[in-house]
């Protein structure tokens, strides 16, 4: 059990970057907490709430929405404006409780590999807005996912945008409706005819494959609900499908 010796709740921005920047102090940010606080790593000395900096805008402009990095995953579930296939993916995160708690920051930096939301955003054309001590950046999700802490540069993630337009579709498979997937497959085409299609359960993120080569593409890692091949073949299955339906 790690033996905190500082809880800090900035009152903005500038005094969370502040904090987050000091040297020699191993700290970590709390978003809405709901993964962070049964696994907080050993070596962290002090935590960094980031419940009163605000971060909680949601905001439509031409056909992109961008979600502050606090707003909860259950705002998302009820905005009638936001896209259907982002408001399904945030539902199907988890239950009631835990959407009500979970962030976008927390689900993007906590990357998990089967997040169905996260598969969304990548299909959605979605940029990582971002600061640090060192300034403010943006990077598109795939990136920002292949290295999530090269990427913060120990800042903080501070919005999402997406595009909202498009056919779109999703497909799963798991042992229950409630589970987490085994693999899932999202796909969206955009005004210009281009197909993006993202899996969930087959590396070690939620990744955006080609849709003429999905079983080239992807190397799933093996568990108890799936051998690799199984999800190969459960990937391809379910990519035709949701390529299918957005292309129809
Ligand atoms: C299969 C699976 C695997 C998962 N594996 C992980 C995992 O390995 N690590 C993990 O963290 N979560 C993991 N999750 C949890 C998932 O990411 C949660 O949905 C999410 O973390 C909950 O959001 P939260 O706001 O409560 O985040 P929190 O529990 O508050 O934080 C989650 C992580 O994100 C960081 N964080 C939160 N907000 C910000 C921000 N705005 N800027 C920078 N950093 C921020 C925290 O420091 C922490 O590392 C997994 C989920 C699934 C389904």
């Amino acid at each position: 059990m790690p033996q905190i010796k500082a809880y800090h709740r900035p009152a903005n921005l500038e005094e969370a970057i502040r904090l987050l920047a000091r040297t020699g102090v191993n700290t970590a940010v709390v978003g809405g907490g709901a993964y962070i606080t049964a696994h907080l790593d050993e070596l962290v000395d002090e935590v960094v709430d980031l419940q009163a900096v605000g971060l909680t805008e949601v905001s439509y402009s031409g056909d992109r929405l961008t979600l502050g990095a606090m707003v909860r995953l259950q705002t998302i579930v009820e905005d009638s404006q936001a896209p259907a296939l982002l408001r399904e993916a945030a539902h199907r995160e988890g239950p009631n409780t835990f959407r009500h708690a979970a962030t976008v920051g927390g689900v993007v930096v906590g990357a998990g590999k089967e997040s169905e939301f996260l598969a969304a955003l990548l299909v959605s054309e979605a940029e990582v807005q971002m600061q640090s001590s060192r300034g403010s950046k943006s990077l598109p999700l795939a990136g920002f996912l292949r290295d999530v802490a090269g990427s913060l540069e120990g800042g903080i993630v501070t919005a999402v945008s997406l595009a909202t337009t498009g056919n779109t579709a999703s497909a799963r498979v798991g042992r229950t409706p409630a589970d987490q997937p085994i693999v899932a497959a999202a796909a969206r085409m955009a005004a210009n005819g281009q197909i993006y299609l993202a899996l969930c359960g087959v590396a070690a993120t939620p990744i955006l494959v080609d849709p003429d080569n999905v079983k080239g593409a992807i190397n799933p890692p093996a568990d108890f609900r799936g051998s690799s091949e199984y999800r190969r073949q459960v990937a391809a299955t379910l990519a035709k499908r949701v390529v299918n339906e957005v292309s129809s």
